[in-house]
C-alpha cells in the first residue's frame, strides 16, 4: 500500500537562453541550453516523496533517452515507477522553452506519451490519489472515479484549468486550484456545490484559503526571499498529498504544504527546488 499515487504527466523541459525570443521566421543565436525533468505529475510525485510519503507514479514515457532520464529521476527519489508505461513510436512529453534576458519566456509543450495514458491504467492501492490535468481528461475521470469507489482520498490540482465534468468533481474530496485556475473552473462556490468537501486556493505570496461548507479559513504564507517561483504549486500539492495520506487534518496539511511551497521559491528550477521533510519541519518550527 502506497501513501500517494500520482497519475499524471512526465516531461523533459528543454530550456534555451537567448538575448531575445525570435520572431516568426527568424533565427537567433542562443547563449545557453539546459534539460530539466518536469511535468506536473512528476514534480508532484517527487514533492510528495521528499515530504516523506511512499509514492507510486503512473504515466507514460517514450522508448527514448528522455524516457530513461525521467525514470531515473523517479527512482532517485525512491518513487515506484512500475506503473510508468513505455509507449513505442511516440516521443516522451517535452516542453521547449526559450527564455530571454528579461526572463520573459515562450513555451511549446508537446504532450507526446502523456497523451497516451489510458483510462484503463491499473491503480496501485494508496491512501491518496493525486491528479493534475496534463493527461487526457477521460483518463483523469476514470482513475478518480475508480479510486473514490475504493475509498481513496482523491486530490485534484486542476492545472492547466479546463471546465471540469460533474462526474470528476463528484469523485474529488479536495480540489487545489491557484487563484487564476479557481476562476476558470467556475469559482469556489460552484465547486463546493458539486460535492467537493474542501477547496484549497493557493495565492502565491498571499498564502492559501481553505473553503468548505463550514466557511473559509486562511493560512498565511511563510516569509521567504523568493528567487524563482517555478514549482511552488507542485511543491504545495505534493506535500499536501503526503500529509493528508499521513492522517493530518486539512488545516495542518495546508500549513505543511505552504511551508513546502515557500521553500520551493528560494531555489531555482522545479525538481531541484522541491524541499525535503526536514527542511519543511524546520520552517514550521516546534508544534
Ligand atoms: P502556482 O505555482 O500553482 O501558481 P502558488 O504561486 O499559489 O502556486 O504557490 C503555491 C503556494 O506556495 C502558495 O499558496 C504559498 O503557500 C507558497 N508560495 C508561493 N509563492 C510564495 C512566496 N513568494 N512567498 C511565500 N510562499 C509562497
Amino acid at each position: 500500500m502506497f501513501d500517494v499515487v500520482v497519475v499524471g504527466s512526465l516531461n523533459l523541459d528543454l530550456v534555451v537562453s537567448a538575448e531575445r525570443i525570435p520572431s516568426p521566421g527568424e533565427t537567433v543565436t542562443g547563449t545557453g541550453y539546459h534539460e530539466y525533468p518536469g511535468g506536473k505529475g512528476l514534480n508532484q510525485a517527487v514533492a510528495a516523496a521528499r515530504a516523506g510519503a511512499r509514492v507510486a507514479m503512473v504515466g507514460a514515457v517514450g522508448d527514448d533517452g528522455a524516457g530513461e532520464t525521467l525514470r531515473a529521476v523517479l527512482t532517485d527519489d525512491g518513487i515506484d515507477a512500475s506503473g510508468v508505461a513505455t509507449v513505442g513510436g511516440v516521443p516522451t512529453g517535452r516542453a521547449s522553452i526559450t527564455v530571454d534576458v528579461e526572463a520573459e519566456n515562450s513555451i511549446v509543450v508537446v504532450p507526446g506519451t502523456n497523451g497516451h495514458v489510458s483510462p484503463a491504467v491499473v491503480l496501485p492501492s494508496a491512501r491518496v490519489l493525486l491528479l493534475q490535468l496534463e493527461i487526457p481528461l477521460p483518463s483523469v475521470v476514470s482513475v478518480a472515479r475508480r479510486a473514490a469507489d475504493d475509498g481513496v482520498l482523491v486530490v485534484l490540482n486542476p492545472a492547466p484549468a479546463v471546465d471540469l465534468p460533474d462526474d470528476l468533481l463528484a469523485a474529488c474530496s479536495v480540489v487545489v486550484p491557484n487563484e487564476h485556475e479557481v476562476e476558470l473552473i467556475g469559482g469556489v462556490d460552484a465547486v463546493v456545490e458539486q460535492g467537493v468537501r474542501t477547496v484549497i486556493v493557493t495565492r502565491g505570496a498571499e498564502g492559501v484559503s481553505i473553503h468548505s461548507s463550514e466557511g473559509r479559513l486562511d493560512q498565511p504564507a511563510f516569509p521567504v526571499d523568493p528567487v524563482d517561483t517555478t514549482g511552488a504549486g507542485d511543491a504545495f500539492c505534493g506535500a499536501l498529498g503526503a500529509r493528508l495520506a499521513a492522517g493530518d487534518d486539512v488545516a495542518a496539511a495546508v500549513a505543511f504544504a505552504a511551508a513546502a511551497g515557500a521553500l520551493a521559491t528560494t531555489r531555482h528550477g522545479a525538481v531541484p527546488s522541491l524541499p525535503r521533510r526536514s527542511d519543511i519541519d524546520a520552517v514550521l518550527g516546534p508544534s
